[in-house]
């Protein structure tokens, strides 16, 4: 990592350059493809470390690294898996196929693949999972076909809520599978989701194939994953400036360059990638020179909204299960990673329990004490163990502004990685790449944007790792998603 001065001094003086402003997933994935093609990249973070919304640090309160929250990706996160094998960070995923799903009491169903074809290979767990009544299974089977061939033009003006509802889903159906799995998947109320973003959450996740679906963890704390990108970056000549809170941007025609203005001082690029959240888009947006086109942008970012997402992380003098992770129904808790069990290299005397409460408006709004008494009561629900283990430490997370919403006709407010000014990019979870707020999307638009500058640069470079085909009888059934 460098200073602004060790940075502008160390800059050999040929080959276009780039500076990457933000270093989330979409940065730092779009900054590796283009160091690897021999651009003079520069990578400016606001923070002191990688990784944005999907990162990790020491706890003072309990003296742990943790997560800002546990983050999953899925088989069909193809770009960013493909940005993690770049960085050589592929092998640190730990992959399940399997999700236990436990109603209170602690009777558990399982679902996950079997040798059958997709789509059916999910269909012997699903009939046998006592969490759904017969009734259940049936409005689940009916709306898992009605949803293989929605695409992103379908239905963009109607509310998930509604199309359940048309579809005659049962309450236990809404409540157990489409609320806490697709709501959660999506972080958002059902009242609030595009049919299409939950048609394709279940192609991809249960019907193209079991690969698609296989469920990843990191084994190893999120900013220690993402430090290989930092390491690529080096390794490529670029160069990473943390600390770099970007202030504006201005645009000189005639000498073809953007001067970046950082709170430490400014630097000159030939190219830039801006690949920021949209709401740090928007307050950046305002010391941009004027453009054709920006003040759309400015009222696409004005559409979007947050959602949060709250973590409870609890550590306990004994182990309360052997599950390493599971969905918890009914309650307002939804998952628990067993971190411990994850990530053993941890070495624990007890178990280290991490607890996600999505779209959590209202436990966001719960002091500190009141929530931790939740979660811990709640737990108690699922896994009868806990009563009898000791609470060692806990700590809760509130990440307010976590992802941003995919109501109907979102869309039209998620513009592409071509901007309205000259030799820059967008990047970021919030682009139009057809997926949500996730690591995924962020991958995609950093490998899109780095395509889109490569093509105008005149440099060959091919980052976009396409979808994986669906298997078996889905070759036939679905539409092939587009790329963007
Ligand atoms: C609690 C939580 C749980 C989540 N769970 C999951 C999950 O399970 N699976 C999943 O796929 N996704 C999950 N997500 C979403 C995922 O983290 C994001 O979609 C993704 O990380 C976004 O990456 P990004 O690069 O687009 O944006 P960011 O990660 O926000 O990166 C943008 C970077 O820009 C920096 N920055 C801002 N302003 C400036 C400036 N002026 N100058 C320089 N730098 C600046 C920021 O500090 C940040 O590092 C979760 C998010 C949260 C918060």
């Amino acid at each position: 990592m460098q200073t602004l001065r060790e940075l502008v001094a160390s800059n050999p003086a040929s080959g276009p350059t780039v500076t990457v402003i933000g270093g989330g997933v979409a940065g730092m994935s779009a900054a590796c493809a283009l160091a690897e093609v021999d651009f003079r990249v520069q990578l400016i973070e606001r923070r002191g470390y990688l990784g944005g919304r999907a990162s990790s640090y020491l706890h003072p309160g309990v003296n742990e690294v943790i997560d800002n929250c546990q983050h999953v990706l899925f088989g069909c996160c193809t770009n960013l898996l493909g940005f993690y094998r770049r960085i050589g960070a592929a092998d640190r995923i730990h992959w399940t196929s399997e999700m236990t799903m436990i109603e209170p009491g602690g009777r558990r169903s399982t679902l996950g693949p079997s040798p059958l074809p997709a789509p059916l290979h999910g269909l012997p767990k699903l009939l046998s999972a006592h969490a759904f009544t017969i009734a259940d299974k049936a409005a689940l089977a009916r709306a898992f076909k009605a949803m293989i061939k929605l695409g992103t033009a379908d239905d963009p003006g109607e509310k998930l809520s509604n199309w359940l509802r048309r579809h005659k889903q049962t309450t236990g159906a809404i409540e157990r599978f489409w609320r806490l799995v697709i709501a959660s998947a999506l972080n958002a109320d059902l009242d609030t989701i595009a049919v299409p973003y939950a048609a394709k959450v279940i192609r991809e996740l249960f019907m193209n194939s079991a690969e698609a679906g296989a469920m990843g963890m990191s084994s190893v704390p999120l900013s220690e994953l993402y430090a290989s990108a930092a390491e690529f970056l080096t390794q490529h000549n670029a160069k990473v400036l943390l600390n770099g809170k970007v202030e504006s941007l201005s645009w000189d025609g005639p000498a073809g360059k953007w001067t970046i203005e950082t709170r430490t001082g400014a630097l000159t690029s030939d190219y830039v990638v801006v690949a920021l959240p949209f709401e740090a888009m928007g307050k950046l947006l305002v010391h941009m020179p004027a453009a054709k086109g920006a003040e759309t942008l400015a009222n696409q970012i004005a559409q979007h909204q947050h959602w949060p997402i709250c973590s409870v992380h609890l550590w306990f003098d004994r182990e309360i299960t052997e599950l390493k992770h599971a969905v918890l129904l009914d309650r307002e808790i939804h998952w628990m990673y067993n971190k411990g069990l994850l990530q053993p290299w941890r070495k624990l005397n007890g178990s280290y329990i991490e607890l996600v409460q999505s779209a959590s408006r209202r436990f966001a709004a719960l002091p500190r004490e009141q929530a931790i008494a939740q979660a811990l009561a709640e737990l108690a629900e699922f896994f009868p163990a806990t009563k009898d283990a000791r609470l060692e430490k806990a700590v809760l997370v509130k990440e307010v502004t976590a992802t941003f919403g995919v109501p109907p006709r979102i869309d039209e407010a998620r513009p592409s990685v071509k901007s309205p000014w000259p030799n820059l990019y967008l990047a970021g979870d919030w682009i139009n790449t057809g997926w949500p707020s996730t690591m995924e999307s962020a991958a995609r638009s950093g490998h899109l944007s780095a395509e889109a500058l490569g093509a105008y640069a005149g440099k060959s470079l091919q980052c976009f790792e396409p979808d994986l085909k669906p298997h078996g009888l889905m070759r036939f059934l679905s539409q092939s998603s587009a790329r963007r």
